[in-house]
Formats: structure tokens, C-alpha cells, sequence
């Protein structure tokens, strides 16, 4: 990763491993850290479609990268998916409104674990280790247009067709629906790229922004640092956005940097 604010060691699970020296318990952990390493790296570099393919043929690639991914988010001060799942609690609830939500790139589904008593939650993923999630690559859920009213993308913006993933999430969203993205702030860092061109592209994609200070909100987390403090996110770019009623250009060619974990 190029942001050391945003790197973590890939240092994998903690677990000991039975029958194994410590000298091959070390070993059998670097070896598992360059896995999910190499995984992560292809799924930055690769359109959706292609690592769905490679993981529909090889899903162990799902789980050492998913044992990988817990261990990093252990590390992080904030878990942005902590704070979405807030976010929609404080939309259901007494009174509230039943959401039809999909979660696109749902892990292990944390998200409709957490909200399955308040709302209804769609949950996609390369690979289904669980019956709440669907294997289809985001940018083709099997849903019909305009059929929910929130889509989140938590760290899943992974592939290098972003535009691919923006257009379904415009597709599957009801009118004035909810789009709401949590990234890597890095990944909006250089290259030609900012998060004002992401937010403008997003805006020429048919959604209006509505807000990305979360620090307010319940489970919302002030994550200052160094000094930054005031609610600034330091690690994570978040965003909630609205489809409004204009027409959506997509921007084909736009795309956001890759975030590669150093190695420790
Ligand atoms: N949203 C979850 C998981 C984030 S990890 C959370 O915040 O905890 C990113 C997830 O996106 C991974 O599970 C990865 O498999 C998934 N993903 C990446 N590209 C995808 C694609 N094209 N289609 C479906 N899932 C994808």
C-alpha cells in the first residue's frame, strides 16, 4: 500500500497450529500472509468478472483471503462496516421503515447478520460460504431495476471496473434510494485521482451527495490522528449518495488505485 496509514502488516491468523514447531508454525504463517497478500493484490488488478471466475473455480481463495481480511480489520481503529450497519439500525426500527438493502461484496455477511430483524438485506459475494449470501460478481446481481433502497459497498469497489459497479448499483436502486460507499482513502490518493473526481463522477453517474462526515452519526467514529482530530476519517473515505431523477453518464474509463498490503 502507498499510505502507510492505510497499510497493515499481513501477518495472518494467530491461531497455533497443531503438530507444528514454532519454527513451522512461523513459516506455515509467512506462507499464509503472502497468500492472502497475492489475493488481494488480484483482486485489485482484475475486473470482477475475472475473479469471480477464479473464484468460482478455486473458493479457498475466498477463505485465505477472508481469514487474511479479519485480521487486518482487527487492527483498524474503526470497522466502517461497524458504522453502517448503525446507520441503517437508526433507519428501521419503531416507526422506521423496512429497507430493501443490497450488500455488495458482503464477506461473510456481517451486514444482514446484524440487520436481519429491521430490514431485508440482499448479500453478494464472489462465493457463498453462507445461505445469506449469493455468489455473483457486483457488477450483475440477480435483482430487477429499481428494486431496493440502499446499496452499500464496504471496501468491495475491488475490481478495475468501478464504473461496472456504479452502473448496477444506479440499475438495482429505487428513485431517491440510498447508495453508500466506504473505501481506503489511498485509493482516491494520486494518479490523476481525488476524492473530489470520484464524488464528481458519482455526480455524472445520476447521484446527488448527501453527506461524508459520519463522525455524527450513531456508530459513527471520529478517527482523528496525528493530531487531525475533528471527525476526519483518516483511514476510510465515506459517502452516502441519493439517485436522483437525472440521467446517469458513466464515466467508462474512470478508476481508483489498487490497495496492496506490505509485507511485515
Ligand atoms: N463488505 C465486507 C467485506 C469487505 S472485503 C466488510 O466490510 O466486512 C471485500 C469483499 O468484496 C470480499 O469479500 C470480496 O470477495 C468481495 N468482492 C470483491 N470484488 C467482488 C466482485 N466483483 N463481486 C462480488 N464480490 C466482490
Amino acid at each position: 500500500m502507498n499510505d502507510s496509514s492505510a497499510s497493515a502488516s499481513a501477518s495472518s491468523t494467530e491461531r497455533p497450529v497443531a503438530g507444528l514447531s514454532s519454527l513451522q508454525q512461523k513459516f506455515a504463517k509467512k506462507l499464509e500472509g503472502a497468500r492472502f497478500r497475492t489475493i488481494n493484490e488480484t483482486l485489485y488488478t482484475s475486473t470482477g468478472q475475472n475473479a469471480f471466475d477464479s473464484f468460482q473455480r478455486d473458493p479457498i481463495q475466498f477463505d485465505i483471503y477472508h481469514a487474511g481480511f479479519r485480521e487486518q480489520s482487527r487492527q483498524w481503529p474503526y470497522n466502517p462496516l461497524h458504522g453502517i450497519v448503525a446507520w441503517l439500525r437508526a433507519k428501521g426500527g419503531k416507526g422506521g421503515k423496512k429497507l430493501r438493502i443490497a450488500d455488495m461484496g458482503c464477506g461473510d455477511a456481517e451486514l444482514a447478520a446484524s440487520l436481519s430483524d429491521v430490514h431485508t438485506v440482499h448479500s453478494f459475494d464472489l462465493v457463498s460460504r453462507n445461505s445469506r449470501v449469493v455468489a455473483s460478481d457486483i457488477a450483475h446481481v440477480p435483482l430487477r431495476e429499481g428494486s431496493v433502497d440502499v446499496v452499500v459497498f464496504c471496501l468491495a469497489l475491488m475490481g478495475t471496473n468501478v464504473p461496472d459497479f456504479v452502473r448496477e448499483a444506479h440499475r438495482i436502486l429505487a428513485v431517491r434510494g440510498s447508495l453508500r460507499i466506504a473505501e481506503v482513502r489511498s485509493r482516491f490518493d494520486g494518479d490523476g485521482i481525488s476524492i473530489k473526481k470520484f464524488e464528481k463522477f458519482l455526480k455524472r453517474a445520476g447521484f446527488d451527495i448527501v453527506q461524508e462526515d459520519f463522525s455524527k452519526l450513531p456508530g459513527g467514529v471520529a478517527q482523528g490522528g496525528g493530531g487531525g482530530g475533528g471527525g476526519h476519517n483518516k483511514m476510510f473515505f465515506e459517502v452516502e449518495c441519493t439517485k436522483s431523477d437525472r440521467q446517469s453518464f458513466i464515466q467508462e474509463d474512470f478508476c481508483v488505485r489498487p490497495c496492496v498490503y506490505k509485507k511485515r
